[in-house]
């Protein structure tokens, strides 16, 4: 089994190139925000729960995304792999991600990180607003998600750089050019 986390702040392009590595290698996809927007889009009891905290731009509760991790796990015993986009980005989701996974007897294999500049990601956000209509993506709240990213997230690097598992690879430029980059990048 492989284990590949895509690291990088909002907008920098994690979700689709992540469908585009599960495909080739096989693995599993596992989008936290997909999972919750779908949550909230059912209006289950989780969806109402988190529903205010993801339109104003904050993380959602370790406890519910550690849950949200043991399910996925228990959903797909024999996945080759998975590529994980949006989790973990906070330490605590990073320590028990490893926890879990220890118990699975299958670490994190390799932390890649999509470098994209803060100018490019406002104005990929921006764009992605106007395409997908996502509440989150207004100029407000866009920065928000940016300062938690930096608060939050972003410190993850030493965690993982210090395991030297983590790489970086330049985010800018055509899907299919960062993809290959990726592909390279990839030490399976
Ligand atoms: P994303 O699509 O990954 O940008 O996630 C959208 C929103 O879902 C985030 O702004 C958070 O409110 C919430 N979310 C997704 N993944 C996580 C996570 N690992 N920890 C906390 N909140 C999360």
């Amino acid at each position: 089994m492989f284990n590949l986390i895509l690291f990088g702040p909002p907008g920098a392009g994690k979700g689709t190139q992540a469908v585009k590595i599960a495909k080739k290698y096989n693995w599993i996809h596992v989008s936290t925000g997909d999972i919750l927007r779908a949550e909230v889009s059912q209006g289950s009891p989780l969806g109402l729960q988190v529903k205010a905290v993801m339109e104003a731009g904050h993380l959602v509760s370790d406890e519910l995304l550690i849950e949200i991790m043991k399910s996925v796990f228990l959903k797909h015993e024999e996945a080759e792999g998975f590529v994980f986009d949006g989790f973990p980005r906070t330490l605590k989701q990073a320590e028990e991600l490893d926890k879990l996974l220890v118990g699975l007897n299958h670490p994190v294999n390799q932390v890649i990180s999509l470098e994209v500049n803060e100018d490019e990601l406002v104005t990929r956000l921006l764009k992605r607003a106007m395409e997908q209509g996502r509440v989150d993506d207004t100029e407000e709240v866009i920065k928000n998600r940016l300062v938690q990213y930096h608060k939050h997230t972003k410190p993850l690097q030493l965690y993982y750089q210090e395991q030297g598992i983590y790489t970086e690879v330049h985010g800018v430029g055509g899907i299919d050019d960062i993809f290959e980059s990726l592909c390279r990048a990839i030490r399976i």
